[in-house]
């Protein structure tokens, strides 16, 4: 998909949170930076661990108020700085402005209630509408998510859905406001292969019919090829590379980037080669390392990446990546040759 060249609706900046724990403070987020513009899809993609859905639940605040601690940046949406509102000040946001969708369906439907109850009530809660007007509208969300027979369906209950058509009703929920930025926190992952390819492409016919900016959060590369417009990949609470989804397929400038692609089947490589997981586990967010978060697990790490943090390399108006294999004392490295030969 084309890149979205346009104002950012919501920009991310070094932001910074932890949670206090019995085992220490755990940083999750270590500085990401990030801007999501009107109109796209931004996949933020990393390993379980990586920081990527505590960063979009901060953005709704929904981290638990108990023991998370916000140690620096900030959230801009609208001109204001979602992180220093008030709890009453984000019931108007959370829902009618941004609204999430979750990786279980079930975590966000009540089993005990009428599929069409719980949109009704989120449209009188939300935007004062009479039972009449609700019902109608509701009827219409579900058909705008692929849900054939809307008036009947939206008597049943949800596990009278199958686990594709619930996370449809999720959907549906979300969008009943009509926000104008919907987060999907590995909206796919509990579907089967071929549900998530039509989950997917509800997602961006949504995002095209409506206008809205899709946040995808998601642990699958393989996934945010035909459905985001740019990609930012984390890793250790940093974001470490973003691009348009060509230069991160084809042009990626960081290896963790390559481990990520060479653990996905490309549609371009040899069918042939392997896939290959990245070894090692993610860095202890107790303990962070100092320097490159990837720097335990990277074949190509000096000893420079370590001690100090690096720097963001700059490739092109939209491409950039984290890592001292750009600075120009660093040896050439040539890639591995699937990444060469994906493009
Ligand atoms: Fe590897 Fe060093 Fe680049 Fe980190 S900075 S990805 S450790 S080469």
């Amino acid at each position: 998909m084309a890149t979205v060249n346009g104002e950012a609706i919501l920009s991310v900046d070094d932001l910074r949170i932890s949670f206090s724990t019995y085992a220490g403070e755990v940083q999750a987020v270590r500085g990401a930076t990030f801007d999501l513009r009107r109109g796209e899809t931004l996949a933020i993609v990393g390993e379980s661990g990586s920081g990527k859905s505590v960063a979009a639940r901060s953005i709704m605040r929904l981290n638990p108020e108990s023991n998370t601690i916000v140690r620096g940046g900030e959230i801009i949406f609208e001109g204001e700085d979602l992180l220093k509102l008030s709890e009453k000040r984000m019931l108007d946001i959370r829902g009618p402005k941004i609204a999430m969708v979750f990786q279980d369906p079930m975590t966000s439907l009540d089993p005990t209630m009428r599929v069409g109850r719980q949109i009704i009530e989120s449209l009188k809660q939300h935007l004062g509408m009479s039972g009449r007007q609700a019902a109608e509208r509701a009827a219409e969300l579900l058909e705008l998510v692929g849900i054939p027979h809307a008036e009947a369906r939206l008597k049943q209950y949800p596990h009278q859905f199958s686990g594709g058509m619930r996370q449809r009703v999720v959907i549906a929920i979300a969008l009943a406001c009509d926000p104008q930025v919907l987060i999907a926190d590995e909206p796919t992952t509990a579907l089967d292969v071929t549900i998530q390819a039509q989950i997917l492409e509800l997602l961006r016919e949504l995002q095209e019919r409506l206008g809205m900016s899709i946040v995808l959060i998601t642990h699958d590369l393989g996934v945010v090829a035909s459905t985001a417009h740019r990609i930012a990949v984390m890793y250790g609470g940093k974001i470490i590379e973003t691009g348009t989804v060509r230069e991160i397929f084809y042009t990626p400038q960081m290896p963790y980037t390559w481990g990520l692609l060479a653990s996905i089947p490309l549609p371009t490589a040899d069918r042939s080669q392997d896939l290959i997981p990245i070894p090692g586990t993610p860095p202890d967010a107790t303990d962070p390392p100092k320097g490159c978060p990837f720097a335990a697990r990277c074949p190509y790490a000096m000893r420079i990446c370590e001690d100090e943090v690096p720097g963001y390399t700059t490739f092109s108006d939209e491409h950039r990546a984290a890592c001292w294999l750009h600075h120009q004392m660093a040896p050439n490295v040539e890639r591995p040759a699937r990444i060469t030969g994906a493009k």
